[in-house]
């Protein structure tokens, strides 16, 4: 087993499914002892089994991150458990498409709840934890990176809150990255093309078929270990030097 992150300790939001799920055994996979966090604790549990069995560590936490005190007790518990945070990976998000017309502002309000609320509560109360790291951790460097998406660098008819959000959420890395960057705590934003995992599942029927089925099935998309590479590239960077963004896209995708 590399030990690129050994000593280091990973929360993961969203570990129940697709990226955040691979992102896990990646960081696993470097030696980090990796927090998994979602509302689905049944499937955090077969992930930290899966993580164990290949002689890793890891704890499940659940938690619904749209809740700041279930976000903030989250964060807590790893620590408890833990005794450290080093590593960082905002990763928990919704996208519910369609046109703003009409719209169901119930929609709208569950990705502003995830992709963002959910996002700062979370990074708020990690960052005290991750300045100590990059203080006096083992690697001496922390780590925050935020699973943004291409929809946070290009607008598309469709996709106005889930841009919104996501657009919002690269302004936010930046910002934070300048902040904190020279306490070495690292803060960059991943922005992935498509990735075949259940996100797109989330949508209504009549937008599935109109909007993301037929994009799954013409472009060949990246899988969520992919993306887990491109994370774990992120956070093993020697101590001086910090990934600033990154997007990644299937070939395929225009
Ligand atoms: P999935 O739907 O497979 O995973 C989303 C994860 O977010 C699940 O583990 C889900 O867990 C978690 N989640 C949702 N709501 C909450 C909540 N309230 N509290 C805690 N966890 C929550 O999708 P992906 O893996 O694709 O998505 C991961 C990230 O990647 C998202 O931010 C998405 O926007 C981004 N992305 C994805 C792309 C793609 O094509 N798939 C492209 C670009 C970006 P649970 O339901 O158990 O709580």
């Amino acid at each position: 087993m590399s030990a690129a992150l050994a000593s280091s300790v990973a929360l993961i939001t969203g570990a129940s499914s697709g990226i955040g799920r691979a992102t896990a055994l990646r960081l696993a996979s470097e030696g980090a002892s990796v927090a998994v966090v979602a509302r689905r604790g049944d499937r955090l549990g077969t992930l930290v089994a899966e993580i164990e069995a290949a002689g890793g560590v890891a704890l499940a936490v659940v938690a619904d991150i749209t809740v700041r005190a279930e976000a903030e007790a989250a964060v807590q518990r790893v620590v408890d458990h833990f005794g450290r945070l080093d590593v960082l990976v905002n990763n928990a998000g919704v996208m519910l498409l369609g046109p703003v017309v009409g719209a169901d502002v119930d929609e709208w309000e569950r990705m502003l709840a995830v992709n963002v609320n959910g996002l700062l509560y979370v990074t708020r109360a990690a960052l005290p934890h991750l300045l100590e790291a990059g203080e006096s951790g083992p690697r001496r460097v922390a780590d925050v990176v935020n699973i943004s998406s291409i929809a946070g660098r290009v607008a598309w008819n469709g996709y106005g809150v889930y841009n919104l959000t996501k657009f919002g959420v690269n302004g936010f890395t930046e910002s934070l990255r300048q902040e904190v960057t020279q306490r070495h705590v690292r803060v960059g934003v991943l922005e992935p093309g498509g990735v075949a995992t259940e996100l797109a599942s989330h949508n209504r029927a009549e937008i599935q078929e109109a909007m993301t089925t037929p994009f799954y099935e013409q472009v060949e998309v990246l899988q969520p270990d992919d993306i887990a590479d491109g994370i774990a590239f992120m956070v093993t960077r020697p101590r001086h030097a910090s990934i600033g963004e990154l997007w990644i896209m299937p070939t395929d995708q225009a």
